[in-house]
């Protein structure tokens, strides 16, 4: 199967503003910002989206999560604060079939999303 554009960002095919890496997840800057700050992490193990992630790889949750909380700190969004995103599927919005969870800060975000 074709690597979707995230594979091709994790094996350096694809430049992209890349803000934090360990070993199992990549987070960069969204080429198409929806707020001042708008990051990307994704899981460096592909899995094309939050329901399809099966019960043994269920950790990828938990590192995606703490990841995203020390990207906050390294971008001091933690005082200001942030928004976690994950778009599932077509309703929810997903374009690319790779996991990723978005961290949007840098001004108030309204509720409900759109
Ligand atoms: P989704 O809509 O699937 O939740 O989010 C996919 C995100 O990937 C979008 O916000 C889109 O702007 C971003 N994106 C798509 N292609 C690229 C790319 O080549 N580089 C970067 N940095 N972001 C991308």
């Amino acid at each position: 199967m074709a690597k979707t554009i995230f594979e091709r960002i994790i094996d350096r095919e694809v430049p992209a503003d890349i803000v934090y890496e360990d070993e199992h997840i990549l987070a960069f800057r969204d080429i198409s910002p929806q707020a001042p700050i708008h990051i990307l992490l994704i899981p460096k193990k592909h899995h094309a989206r939050h329901v399809a992630v099966p019960l043994e790889d269920h950790s990828v949750f938990s590192q995606l999560l703490a990841a995203a909380q020390r990207v906050s700190r390294q971008l001091q969004l933690d005082k200001t604060g942030y928004r976690l995103v994950i778009n599932n599927g077509p309703d929810g919005g997903e374009t690319v079939p790779h996991l990723h969870l978005h961290l949007l800060g840098g001004r108030h975000l309204s509720w409900p999303p759109g």
